[in-house]
């Protein structure tokens, strides 16, 4: 079965219709002020963000928290997962 993440919060999707069709509740510009977006990156053990090289197992865990090398500033923003 074909699994979507968002990556913004984590959110798990079996398709990505259903994934960009619901608001996502860790969305940059605010809770549920945009939809969710599809994670392009593989399913992996470890994902880590981007910006500070944060590691967690899962993208829901790496998004919970803000990250301290957002490019908007220091806790601007959450991690984001790197493909
Ligand atoms: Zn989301
Ligand atoms: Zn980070």
């Amino acid at each position: 079965m074909a699994k979507f993440y968002c990556k913004y919060c984590g959110g798990k999707f079996s398709s990505i219709s259903s994934l960009t069709f619901s608001n996502c509740p860790r969305h940059p510009d605010g809770p549920s002020k945009g939809r969710h977006v599809l994670y392009e990156g593989s399913e992996k053990k470890e994902y880590l963000c981007k910006f500070c090289g944060s590691k967690s197992s899962s993208i829901s865990s790496l998004t919970f928290s803000n990250c301290p090398r957002h490019p908007n500033g220091t806790n601007k923003g959450r991690h984001q997962p790197a493909l």
